[in-house]
């Protein structure tokens, strides 16, 4: 059975990933199918309560391929003194959470086919992983996944992406991209992605991460002849859409 909604999750498998990254494995403590598609999302309560009364819950997709519905897989790098990713980074296996989902409309659409462009940043991969780990079945005939990261000690490392990607997709990483905040974020997103863009013609094109780095490059590409609304973002931090984080 597939539920939408409200559930209780329950830590199945936990590994850490290189300097302040976690892998968790999580099952729906009924046993539940999710019913997800590659580059969702779930929402995760992490129990903490905020100075302003409410309850610290955070988003994190799914990294694992949606050929799986019950056993699946997130991983979350530690933001500081971060309520959602201490809470994640430090429950012990066994331990249940509430969470709802899954949520998101950056997926590959149904019936597609073609060329799909994918732009991640950061922690974006993890989405980045989710669509390509789905995308053969989506329907697409190509698929172009470029990251842009500080370095392999940032967050998951290269070769934990290369081992879960499918042959068929194509991987460029940017390493050595600005620290997040850093003022040349944007351009130089902007002149990667648009070498990526011309090389060929994209049916689709879906990007995660910073939202100061994708919102510009959306307008990039839209004005090298990306068409409008073909550009799918999913802000991970720095929302320019919100208010607060
Ligand atoms: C759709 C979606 C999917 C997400 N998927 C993942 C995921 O797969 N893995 C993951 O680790 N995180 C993911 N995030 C970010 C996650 O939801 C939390 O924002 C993050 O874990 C920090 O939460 P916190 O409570 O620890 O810290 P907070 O106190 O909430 O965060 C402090 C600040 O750091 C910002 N921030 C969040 N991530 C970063 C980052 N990488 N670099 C710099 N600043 C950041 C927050 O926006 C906030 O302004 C996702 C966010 C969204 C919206």
């Amino acid at each position: 059975m597939t539920t939408q909604g409200k559930a209780k999750i329950r830590i199945t498998h936990a590994e850490p990933l290189g300097q302040g990254a976690r892998l968790l494995r999580l099952e729906r403590a009924d046993g539940a199918a999710l019913g997800f598609a590659g580059g969702q999302y779930v929402i995760i309560n992490t129990g903490v309560t905020l100075p302003g009364g409410k309850l610290a819950k955070r988003a994190y997709s799914l990294l694992s391929s949606d050929a799986e519905q019950r056993a699946v897989e997130i991983a979350v790098k530690r933001i500081g003194a971060g309520p959602g990713s201490n809470v994640l980074s430090d429950i012990a296996v066994g331990g249940e959470l509430e969470w709802s989902g899954p949520w998101g409309k950056l997926r590959l659409p149904d019936g597609f086919s073609g060329r799909a462009l994918v732009v991640a940043t950061d922690t974006g991969i993890t989405a980045a992983l989710g669509i390509a780990r789905g995308a053969a079945a989506a329907g697409a005939e190509r698929l172009d996944l470029l990251w842009l990261v500080e370095s392999d000690a940032y967050f998951v490392s290269e070769r934990f992406v290369r081992d879960r990607l499918p042959a068929a997709a194509h991987l460029s990483i940017a390493s050595g991209f600005p620290p997040v905040g850093h003022p040349e974020r944007p351009a130089r997103a902007a002149a990667i992605a648009g070498e990526l863009f011309a090389a060929g013609p994209c049916d689709a094109i879906l990007c995660a991460g910073d939202g100061a780095v994708l919102y510009p490059l959306r307008d990039r590409l839209v004005s090298l002849g990306a068409p409008e609304g073909g550009v799918l973002l999913e802000s991970f931090f720095n929302n320019p859409l919100k208010k607060s984080a």
